[in-house]
C-alpha cells in the first residue's frame, strides 16, 4: 500500500465552499485599505535570508527557531516569508520610494510562513495583511495606522475588540529599562523559566511576555517603562493617547506589551479577541523608526501592523458575520441525449457570455439523474432540451424552487431567463 500523503503539518487547503469566504475577506480587505490610501504592494514568498535576520532581530523567536531556511541551488540562503514588514521594507528602498514622495502608504496581503507548534489559530503557513506608512514621524501616524485597523474591523461588524497599547521608547530609554530590568531579574534568576533565563542575557524585554507565573512574578516587581522613557518618547507616546482619546477609542494601558520583533520603538498595540483562547491577537503593529536604516536605506521613521486572516475569520464566524455566500450555478441545461449535447454546449455558451453562471448537463444521463445534479449544485433555474421539444424547436424552463415548469420557443429563452433572474458575472463576447 502507497502511504497516503497529507498537508504537511500546521497547512491546510482552502477548499472552493471556503475559497468563498476568502474571496470576500480579501477583496473586503483590499476596498478598505484602497479606500485609506494604501497602495497593495506584492513581494516575493522567498527573500534573502539576511533581510530577516537584520530586519527582525536576531534574537526574536522567529529568526531563531521558526524560520523556514534552505540553500537553493545556487547555495544562497533562502527563506519563506515569516512577515511582511521587512520584505515591503526592502522593496521600499530599493525602488528608492523615499526619493518619490515624504510618505509612503503600502499594504500587503498574502502567505507567511513559521515553524511554531501548530494548535487553534497558529498555523505554518497562514495569511497575513499588513499596512506600512513609512516616512511619517508624528503621533497622527501611530494613531491614524491603530484606527485603521479598529475601523476595519468595525466595519466588518467586530465592535467589542480591545485595543492594548504601549510604548517600548527608542533605543536610548529602551537601554535604560534594559539595564534595569536586568540587574533587578538576575537577582532572581532561579525562579525564571530555563527560556527567560537565556534571554535575560541577549534580550532582557521578552522577559515582559512571558506566559510563566514565575516569570511574570519576578516580573511584576519591575517598575514599568512608562517609567524610563525619556522626554521625547514620553510626549510622543501622550499624544498618540491624546489622539485616541480625540475620537474617543478605547485602548487599555498595557505596560508588558513588548512584542516579538527586535525593530519595534515607541508605540507597540495589539487588538485582542478574548474569545479565541491561548491565540487571541488578532493583529499587532507599532513604530518602527529604526528598521530602515538597518536594512541599508535612509534613516525614515515607520509604523503599521499585521493581522492574521484566519484569526479574523474565525472571530466573525464565531459572533456571526460571515456573509451567506454561495457559488452554485444560476442555470443548469440539461440535454435529454447525447445528440443534443451540442446544442446544449452552444446554449451554455452563449448565457454564459452574457454573465450567467452556467453548468452544463451530461447527456447521456437521464432526466431523473440531471435534475438531481442540478437540484444538488443549488441552481435557481434549469433549461430542460428534449428531443421532441428541439424538433419544435422549443425547450422547457424549470423553476428548481417551486418546481413550476413551462415549455417556450427557443428563440424566446434569452428573453425569459433575463426575466426571472440577473447575470452575476459579466458580459462579454
Ligand atoms: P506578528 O507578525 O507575530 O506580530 O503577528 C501578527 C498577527 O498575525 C497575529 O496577531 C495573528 O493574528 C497572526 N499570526 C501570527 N502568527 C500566526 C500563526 N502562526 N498562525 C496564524 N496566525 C498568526
Amino acid at each position: 500500500m502507497i502511504n497516503l500523503i497529507t498537508a504537511p503539518r500546521g497547512t491546510y487547503d482552502i477548499m472552493p465552499d471556503r475559497a468563498l469566504v476568502w474571496q470576500w475577506m480579501e477583496s473586503t480587505i483590499r476596498q478598505v485599505l484602497l479606500s485609506y490610501g494604501y497602495g497593495e504592494i506584492r513581494t516575493p514568498i522567498f527573500e534573502h535570508t539576511e533581510l530577516f535576520q537584520r530586519g527582525i532581530g536576531e534574537t526574536t523567536d522567529i529568526v531563531e527557531k521558526e524560520m523556514y531556511t534552505f540553500a537553493d541551488q545556487g547555495k544562497r540562503s533562502i527563506t519563506l516569508r515569516p512577515e511582511g514588514t521587512a520584505p515591503v521594507v526592502r522593496a521600499y528602498i530599493e525602488h528608492k520610494l523615499y526619493g518619490v514622495a515624504p510618505v509612503t502608504k503600502l499594504f500587503y496581503l498574502g502567505p507567511m510562513f513559521r515553524q511554531e507548534r501548530p494548535q487553534a489559530g497558529r498555523f505554518r503557513q497562514f495569511h497575513q495583511f499588513g499596512v506600512e506608512m513609512i516616512g511619517a514621524e508624528s503621533p497622527v501616524a501611530d494613531a491614524e495606522v491603530i484606527l485603521l485597523a479598529h475601523d476595519l474591523y468595525h466595519q466588518l461588524g467586530l465592535t467589542d475588540l480591545e485595543i492594548h497599547l504601549n510604548s517600548v521608547g527608542c533605543a536610548q530609554c529602551r537601554q535604560a529599562y534594559k539595564t534595569a530590568l536586568t540587574s533587578t531579574l538576575e537577582a532572581v534568576a532561579d525562579e525564571l523559566c530555563t527560556t527567560c533565563r537565556l534571554r535575560l542575557d541577549r534580550n532582557p524585554l521578552r522577559l515582559l511576555d512571558c506566559k510563566s507565573p514565575s516569570c511574570q512574578a519576578a516580573v511584576s516587581k519591575v517598575p514599568p517603562i512608562q517609567d524610563y522613557l525619556c522626554p521625547d518618547c514620553d510626549h510622543h507616546f501622550k499624544g498618540v493617547l491624546a489622539l485616541l482619546d480625540q475620537v474617543k477609542v478605547k485602548y487599555k494601558l498595557s505596560p508588558k506589551l513588548v512584542r516579538g520583533l527586535d525593530y519595534y520603538s515607541r508605540t507597540v498595540f495589539e487588538i485582542i479577541n478574548h474569545d479565541l483562547g491561548a491565540q487571541n491577537a488578532l493583529c499587532g503593529g507599532g513604530r518602527y523608526d529604526g528598521l530602515v536604516e538597518a536594512c541599508g536605506g535612509p534613516a525614515v521613521p515607520g509604523v503599521g501592523f499585521a493581522s492574521g486572516i484566519e484569526r479574523l475569520l474565525t472571530t466573525l464566524e464565531q459572533k456571526g458575520k460571515l456573509p451567506e455566500l454561495s457559488g452554485a450555478p444560476q442555470l443548469f441545461v440539461l440535454p435529454l441525449g447525447e445528440q443534443l449535447t451540442a446544442v446544449a454546449f452552444e446554449l451554455a455558451t452563449s448565457l454564459r457570455r452574457q454573465g450567467f453562471f452556467v453548468e452544463l448537463g451530461n447527456g447521456t444521463k437521464s432526466l431523473k439523474a440531471q435534475l438531481k445534479s442540478a437540484h444538488k449544485s443549488g441552481a435557481a433555474l434549469t433549461v430542460i432540451i428534449g428531443e421532441d421539444e428541439w424538433q419544435a424547436q422549443q425547450v422547457t424552463v424549470k423553476i428548481m424552487g417551486d418546481g413550476s415548469q413551462k415549455r417556450i420557443a427557443a428563440a424566446e429563452l434569452q428573453k425569459e431567463i433575463a426575466s426571472l433572474i440577473s447575470p452575476l458575472g459579466k458580459k462579454y463576447q
